[in-house]
């Protein structure tokens, strides 16, 4: 993974092979991080107190929810927003996010190499990860968005029994929306482009994303 500069507020924040661990991260029994993976109670946790996934501090002025067109179609995005600084690093650290990885690895194989304790973490057992905690894994390279918002737009959407679904895009009245990650987007992805308006290179502008 590339090194991104940290920036001044995550100086303190964990780290892992020079990267910011976000504090929804999955973490193994040696407490190693698994990127990309999710801590269900952590997710619910900064979405119903406002907190921000990477950091974990409570979000101010402004907000920032990584948003995909599937996303768009449901009107929430289901993980936590971020800190407007956050969400610059994490556009830079990620790999998905900034567009060096075709597509996400399958991440539904537990990576026992990572831990020093198999016996006594989820990484060492064959029982398959939640559906909760693969929710973004395994799809082709979807594009991605960033989207912020003032915080007195923030809204909860709620399900019936489950707890949070997520925060709500539909109630964000003027959000601004980059595209932060073009991926190789499938057919019903370049639907939603067109039906929700996302922002999308013009044909033939090739550089960037
Ligand atoms: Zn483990
Ligand atoms: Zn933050």
């Amino acid at each position: 993974m590339a090194n991104a500069a940290i920036p001044i507020q995550l100086i303190h924040a964990p780290q892992h092979n020079g990267m910011v661990i976000p504090y929804i991260a999955l973490r193994h029994a040696d407490s190693t991080p698994e990127f990309g993976r999710v801590e269900p109670a952590r997710v619910t946790e900064c979405i119903l107190e406002r907190r921000c996934q990477l950091c974990a501090q409570e979000l101010a002025d402004a907000a920032v929810l990584m948003a995909r067109p599937q996303d768009y179609a449901d009107g929430y995005v289901p993980e936590p927003a971020e800190h407007p600084w956050c969400a610059a690093y994490s556009i830079r650290a990620c790999p998905m996010l900034s567009g060096r990885l075709p597509r996400h690895r399958d991440r539904t194989r537990p990576t026992r190499r990572h831990c020093t304790l198999p016996e006594a973490c989820w990484c060492g057992s064959n029982e398959p990860p939640s559906v909760d905690a693969i929710v973004r894994s395994g799809r082709a390279a979807t594009p991605w968005y960033s989207v912020r918002f003032p915080m007195s737009e923030y809204e909860v959407v709620e399900s019936a029994r489950k707890g949070p679904r997520g925060i709500s895009l539909r109630a964000l009245a003027h959000p601004k929306v980059r595209l932060v990650a073009r991926g190789h987007p499938e057919p019903h992805d370049l639907v939603r482009l067109v039906l929700w308006d996302l922002p999308w290179p013009a044909a033939g502008d090739e550089g960037g994303h």
